[in-house]
């Protein structure tokens, strides 16, 4: 068991990549509370994941409430004492040409990938700056090196996450935290699994082409990433036990994305 007791709090975990996170966490022994704004599904996979309730439970979380994400971290730490990993990592996809973003739907998609994150991240800093140790975690993409077209906020927060996470190794060093990004290629997700017919229609193309001449073009064998792989990269960051590993991005992508 690579966390046993220590406390994680995983937001957006009540679906897809986070929810798969929080699923091998609990596999080895950390205590981890699912934030997501859909409760009900927070609290069915804390049932999930552990039916006595002892080491998951849902939390109730717009990452993009101050006072929901101060209150929703606290409410962790008051029940198990501490807070040892934060997963940034819920996020939405809005797909349009640039000309044709409103203003309104760019500043949702900065809201939820960047100002969640920075809010979730000063929570669990307070906490972790306390205990003198932590790792931040945070939900990048290919596209935090990369460009697609319709995809202007998501690509510009996902390259904003970089940025963060090194500030976060640079502020975080003196008080034993430390913050990297994950940035995975395409997961069928629901996230995902919504894009293919948007895109398809936007780019005129069939919803085959969408995954076989879009998505998956550039990786070196036609091959989706999976909620595990990303998974047991958390796990891989999380269990690190050192400083060595800061300020750091590895890309998970079948090589769509090599550097
Ligand atoms: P998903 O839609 O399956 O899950 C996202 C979860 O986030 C949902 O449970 C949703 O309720 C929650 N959420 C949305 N807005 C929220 C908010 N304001 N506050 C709290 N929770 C909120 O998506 P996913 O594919 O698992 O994506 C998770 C993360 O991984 C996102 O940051 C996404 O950008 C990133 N990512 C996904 C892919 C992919 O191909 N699926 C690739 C790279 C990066």
């Amino acid at each position: 068991m690579r966390l046993q007791d220590k406390v994680a709090v995983v937001t957006g975990a009540a679906s897809g990549i986070g929810k798969e996170i929080a699923t091998v966490y609990v596999r080895e022994g950390a205590k981890v509370a699912i934030a997501d704004l859909n409760t009900e599904a927070a609290a069915a996979t804390a049932k999930e994941l552990d039916p006595s309730g002892e080491r998951a439970t849902g939390v109730a979380m717009d990452v993009t409430n101050e006072q929901q994400v101060d209150a929703g971290i606290q409410q962790v730490i008051d029940r198990w004492g501490r807070l040892d990993v934060l997963v940034s990592n819920a996020g939405i996809q809005i797909v349009a040409p640039l000309v044709e973003f409103q203003l309104a739907q760019w500043q949702k998609m900065l809201a939820i990938h960047l100002d969640g994150a920075f809010l979730t991240t000063r929570a669990a800093l307070r906490q972790m700056y306390k205990q003198n140790s932590g790792s931040v975690i945070y939900m990048g993409s290919v596209h935090s090196k990369e460009a697609s077209v319709l995809k202007a906020p998501y690509v510009t927060a996902k390259h904003g996450l970089l940025g963060l996470a090194k500030v976060v190794a640079k502020e975080g060093a003196a008080h034993g935290v430390r913050a990297n990004v994950i940035c995975p290629g395409f997961v069928r997700t629901p996230l995902v699994e919504r894009q293919i017919p948007e895109q398809s229609k936007e780019l005129g193309i069939s919803e085959e082409d969408v995954v076989k001449k879009v998505m998956l073009k550039e990786t070196v064998d036609g091959e989706f990433t999976t909620v595990a792989d990303v998974a047991e990269t958390a796990l891989f960051l999380a269990a690190f036990p050192t400083n060595a590993l800061t300020g750091q991005s590895i890309v998970v992508s079948h090589g769509w994305c090599m550097n």
